[in-house]
């Protein structure tokens, strides 16, 4: 049995293997504050990248970015009724402004310093937002308005998991503003588009981009789309959501304006978001039982360099070597930048070193002795398929490393999407689909009819399975990896007629 650097490991215990994954990897730990992490440098490293990017896709859409405050007076949320509703139950509300000694050595909240209205920590800012937008909106010509807010947000989460479910978490939140539902609907699809780019090219996760169901659309929307991937356990991970918000939130909020035709008329919003929970999505596409496996684009280093030597003299010709290695490898470009690399040189066992850059998933991995400088090499180990490191010259190594980083990002992408097409399956009975989800079955995606309704719902709930969404892509070619299968079909839950099919499976 070959040792792992994880345990325990993935068919071991799913959960527990995510964990140690989190912790050897130096992402991110626990914090004193009950379902708040705090985020580590090689974690928060990663999610400094998938920003980077994702703010460009966003300013090359037309966006802006903006900052809206953290606090929204309780009135506002009580506008939209469904919305308040929806997240009513999961808020931190600011009451004092002050504290005053208790008289017995402690602190209390100043009974003088209540709030005349209490504060919410933000779950999310539609309502600030739109209040804002309302006092910017006046006429047609000043739509579109398109903003995006990087910023954290709290909503009090029972069940917390690092990075997947926080209490509070960072993302960013797109809102738009539009004179027509059709240019509303656009945006949405088009941001829906950006994020499925975004998971596809850049963290290499395969996605199905679809609708939500009526139960799982967000709380004042329209229309709920989101991406959808699944995890190495067969659980789905819904990874980031695009809202058509229709005139809801405009007309709770008084967002009007006058028309080409000088009519005042109710706008159309949107709004979208990724959070941290990408990171754990990454996570657990791609990580094995030796840790972290990071798909280069997003990598903080693209290679790392461990200088071995025994004594000072080796030391003084090793040293030397990585650092110039270092250099000409920085001066290559992949992925329109400069390769990023690493010299670990902290005073530590190789092997214990090589094991820490293993479990941190960096892809690859040079190392570097006294034999290897006098032949002009270097000992070169890939991550990704953990096959055995080969000397290799230094000259090419510096000349491939650009095509083995697009190598290593394809790589990751097709072994996802293939895991993802293993696990799909096409059912048509409710026989069927009870027993592909019955107890200690792996389960998976299953794209099934149905008529979307409370007998859905209620059935769904029973057997703890989600519906993922309705794939959008399905009249334009099809999702790869999923049943081309359109046309009439029977409703597994009612027996209806009828021609629309979603993806199910458990869910994070
Ligand atoms: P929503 O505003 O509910 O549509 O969520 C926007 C984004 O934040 C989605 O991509 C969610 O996956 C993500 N998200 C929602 N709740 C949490 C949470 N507790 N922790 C981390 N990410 C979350």
């Amino acid at each position: 049995m070959p040792k792992n650097a994880i345990s325990p490991t993935r068919s071991e215990n799913y959960p527990e293997w995510y964990q140690q994954v989190v912790k050897a990897a130096d992402l991110a730990e626990n914090s004193d504050v009950r379902g708040c992490m705090v985020i580590k440098p090689w974690g928060y490293a990663i999610w400094e990248n998938i920003q980077r990017r994702l703010d460009a896709m966003f300013k090359a859409t037309g966006h802006e970015n903006a900052y809206f405050p953290l606090f929204i007076p309780m009135s506002f949320l009580e506008k939209e009724a469904e919305h308040v509703e929806g997240f009513a139950k999961e808020c931190a509300v600011v009451t004092h402004h002050r504290l005053e000694p208790d008289g017995e050595g402690g602190l209390r909240p100043a009974p003088s310093a209540k709030l005349d209205e209490p504060l919410i920590v933000r779950p999310t800012s539609e309502t600030i937002i739109g209040a804002t937008f309302a006092r910017w909106v006046q006429s047609y010509r000043d739509l579109p308005i398109l903003i995006n807010q990087w910023a954290n947000v709290v909503r009090w989460e029972l069940r917390t998991r690092m990075f997947l479910r926080t209490a509070e978490f960072l993302w960013q939140e797109g809102h738009t503003v539009h004179a027509t539902s059709e240019e509303a609907e656009q945006e949405t699809r088009m941001m829906l588009d950006v994020y499925a780019t975004f998971a596809e090219e850049a963290m290499a996760m395969p996605v199905i981009k679809g609708e939500k169901t009526a139960g799982e659309r967000f709380p004042g929307a329209v229309a709920t789309y989101s991406i959808e991937a699944l995890m190495q356990d067969n659980k789905a991970l819904q990874a980031g959501t695009s809202h058509n918000l229709g005139q809801n939130f405009s007309k709770a909020q008084e967002i009007k304006f006058q028309s080409q035709a000088g009519e005042l008329e109710f706008a159309w919003t949107t709004s979208w978001g990724v959070s941290t929970r990408l990171v754990g999505g990454l996570i657990m596409t791609h990580s094995d039982d030796d840790g972290l496996v990071l798909p280069p684009r997003l990598a903080p280093a693209h290679a790392v360099i461990l200088p071995i030597y025994k004594n000072d003299a080796e030391r003084d010709i090793v040293l030397p070597y990585a650092q110039s290695l270092k250099a000409e490898l920085e001066a290559q470009q992949y992925d329109g930048e400069p390769v990023r690399i690493r010299i670990d040189d902290r005073d530590l066992r190789g092997g214990e070193k090589k094991w820490q850059w293993v479990k941190r998933g960096v892809p690859l991995r040079l190392e570097v002795g006294p034999r290897d400088v006098a032949g002009e090499g270097v000992f070169v180990s890939r991550r990704d398929t953990n096959a055995k490191g080969q000397g290799t010259p230094r000259a090419e190594l510096v000349a491939t490393i650009a095509d083995t980083l697009v190598e290593i990002q394809q790589g990751l992408f097709d072994r996802a999407l293939a895991a993802r097409q293993e696990a799909t399956v096409e059912i048509d009975s409710l026989e069927k689909f009870e027993k592909f989800f019955a107890e200690g079955k792996p389960g998976g995606l299953v794209w099934a009819p149905f008529v979307d309704g409370p007998e859905m719902e209620a059935k769904l709930k029973e057997l703890k399975v989600t519906a993922r969404c309705v794939p959008l892509d399905e009249q334009s070619g099809g999702t790869p990896g999923l049943p081309t299968g359109s046309g009439s079909g029977k409703c597994l839950f009612t027996g209806a007629a009828t021609d629309k099919r979603a993806v199910f499976a458990r869910a994070y």
